[in-house]
């Protein structure tokens, strides 16, 4: 439904990832980077699976990226990110050189690419990033959303249960 190569069908494929993620039971946020119109690598969330707070959707695709390119360095990729990348990954980000960086949702909370901070175009870093935001952000935001209501309703159950029994 979207022109094919445009930023909403690279976005689509990245919420599919998010959608893995949530399979796991991990917040749905997936990522994907794109070479010469190409998905070189994919990630999603598996910080609670892999008791790992750096493995976030971003990370885990940027490590793959570098596998698959056997080189450190992401000139010419775009990562494409349902989530606005936290510092971490915006920090990690501006080492691996990304020409581009698309992302859907804002994150008001930790969100480092101009929500509460902005480290991927920062004028006294050695690599400013082209960045596009607020792709299919309503589609990305809303599967957040969903996600939390659902997470809630399962541990107020969980409690309402465990009352039931005692
Ligand atoms: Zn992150």
């Amino acid at each position: 439904m979207y022109p094919e190569f445009s930023d909403e069908y690279w976005m689509i494929e990245a919420l599919k990832r998010a959608d893995v993620a949530e399979q796991h039971g991990e917040i749905p946020v997936g990522a994907i980077v794109v070479k010469d119109n190409q998905i070189i690598a994919e990630g999603y969330n598996l910080s609670i699976t892999q008791h790992d707070p750096s493995a976030h959707a971003e990370m885990m695709a940027i490590r793959q990226a570098g596998k698959h390119i056997e080189n450190y360095r992401m000139l010419d990729c775009t990562l494409y990110v349902t989530l606005e990348p936290c510092s971490m990954c915006a920090g990690l980000l501006v080492h691996s050189r990304i020409k581009r960086l698309v992302f859907g949702a804002h994150d008001e909370k930790t969100g480092s690419a101009g929500s509460i901070m902005d480290l991927t175009r920062h004028e006294k870093l050695n690599h400013q990033i082209d960045v596009t935001s607020g792709v299919l952000a309503e589609v990305c935001s809303e599967k957040l959303s969903a996600f939390f209501k659902k997470r809630r309703a399962e541990i107020k159950a969980a409690k309402k249960a465990a009352k039931g029994e005692s």
